[in-house]
């Protein structure tokens, strides 16, 4: 080890965040030096990304500098990570070599949409940020037809995300005066809106989007996409305009480095350890099991909750002490529901016998909380 520790973390998202902010709480920068790699100079809260599509935010307003993290003390190296090599404690950039004490990964997940034949060239992705403001113009140009709002692979983050945003899209619909000529599906491969959050919760959720006539097609596995057409493994569907979720994989450097097998994710238990001495995996990027057929759920606030864990596990060993932290499994998730209120969605994926879910009554004063979250978290760690 170097005279102090080099913490290395690989992704300024959720998880990188948190985990920097966490652990530069407890160790000055005379202790530990702490350094996030990232290939973009921004952070976005997810959500967010619905906002500039209902047209109430735009994509400058809603991000935060990653180049504000030397403030904190934390070094920021806007780059693209090439390559880990997990022998020499060393993760490559485009542009240097740079060594670690400690390796935090927190790369998230790559969208896939080249994965489904036809895709691309067929329909807009609703979580790039690149085709946010176009989904939008799309949204305020349409008149009359269908939206298919398409859910193309499991698993995908947060959930919950593509109802919410069948939702606001209804809104913006009903505003604009169109909404009763333009019908809405939504077609998902699972057999409930929900699967992670159990069969009570994913009937409320049935029945929120079934009450703004925003059809619910269960068991619809997508093999292809053809202009205006979607080809499932049971049948087919027209649409005029295509929204989707496309499949999410890891990263390409975690299938080289053999930390995951392609297109899986890392696995890893609930102290965030990978088989590599002081190299942990964070959020997205990794499958922690909750049961055999149950995952935690990709989310934000669930890369946080691990980056804090993995933060924590990191100062122990740094002090020579034998405490383990493990990642608690709880969280909440928005869900707006276009008539300015929101309901909360809370998880708890290790509660004794089962995973426990609530979904809350929506208010306004949960949609404030969802605006506090975001307000909170930009000024806490940028
Ligand atoms: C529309 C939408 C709504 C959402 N709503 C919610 C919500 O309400 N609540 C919630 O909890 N979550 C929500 N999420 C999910 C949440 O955004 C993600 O789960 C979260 O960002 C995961 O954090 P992470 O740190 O694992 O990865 P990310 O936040 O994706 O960060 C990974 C970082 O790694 C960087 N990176 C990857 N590869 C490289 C490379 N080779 N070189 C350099 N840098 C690299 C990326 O640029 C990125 O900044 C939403 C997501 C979307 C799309």
């Amino acid at each position: 080890m170097a005279s102090i520790p080099h913490i290395v973390i690989l992704g300024g998202g959720f998880g990188g965040l948190s985990s920097a902010h966490e652990l530069r709480n407890s160790f000055s920068s005379s202790q530990v030096k702490i350094t996030i790699i990232d290939k973009k100079d921004w952070f976005m809260v997810g959500f967010a990304k619905l906002w500039i599509i209902n047209g109430t935010r735009t994509f400058e307003n809603s991000i935060g500098s990653l180049n504000e993290l030397p403030k904190k003390e934390i070094n920021f190296i806007k780059d693209e990570i090439l390559a880990i090599d997990l022998q020499n404690k060393n993760v490559k950039t485009t542009s240097q070599n740079i060594s670690y004490d400690f390796l935090i990964i927190s790369m998230g997940s790559i969208l896939a949409p080249e994965k489904i034949p036809g895709l691309k060239d067929n329909g807009f992705n609703l979580y790039d940020h690149n085709q946010l403001s176009k989904i939008h113009d799309k949204l305020m140009s349409m008149k009359s037809g269908k939206i298919a709002i398409t859910i193309m692979g499991m698993p995908y983050k947060c959930p919950p995300a593509p109802f919410e945003a069948s939702l606001l899209i209804d809104s913006m619909l009903k505003k604009r005066g169109v909404r009763n000529s333009i019908r809405i599906d939504f077609y998902s491969p699972s057999p409930i809106t929900l699967p992670a959050a159990g069969t009570e919760v994913s009937k409320q959720i049935f029945d929120l989007v079934n009450s703004e006539k925003i059809i619910f097609h269960n068991s619809c596995k997508i093999k292809s996409v053809e202009s205006n057409k979607l080809i499932f493994e049971n049948t087919e569907a027209d649409f005029d305009l295509l929204l989707f979720i496309p499949p999410h994989i890891a990263p390409k450097i975690i299938y080289d480095s053999g930390l995951a097998k392609e297109p899986g994710f890392i696995l890893i238990d609930r102290d965030c350890k990978t088989p590599f001495e002081n190299v942990f995996a964070i959020g997205d990027v990794t499958t922690m099991a909750v049961t055999e057929t149950m995952a935690v759920p990709k989310a934000g606030i669930f890369a946080e909750g691990e980056g804090i864990t993995v933060a924590k596990n990191i100062i122990s060993k740094i002090q020579s002490k034998k405490e383990l932290t493990l990642f608690d499994g709880k969280g909440g998730c928005f869900i707006e529901s276009g008539k300015e209120t929101a309901s909360i969605l809370e998880v708890d994926m290790f509660s004794q016998s089962k995973p426990l879910t609530n979904l809350s009554e929506s208010t306004s004063d949960n949609l404030s909380k969802k605006i506090e979250f975001e307000k909170e978290r930009m000024a806490k760690w940028l």
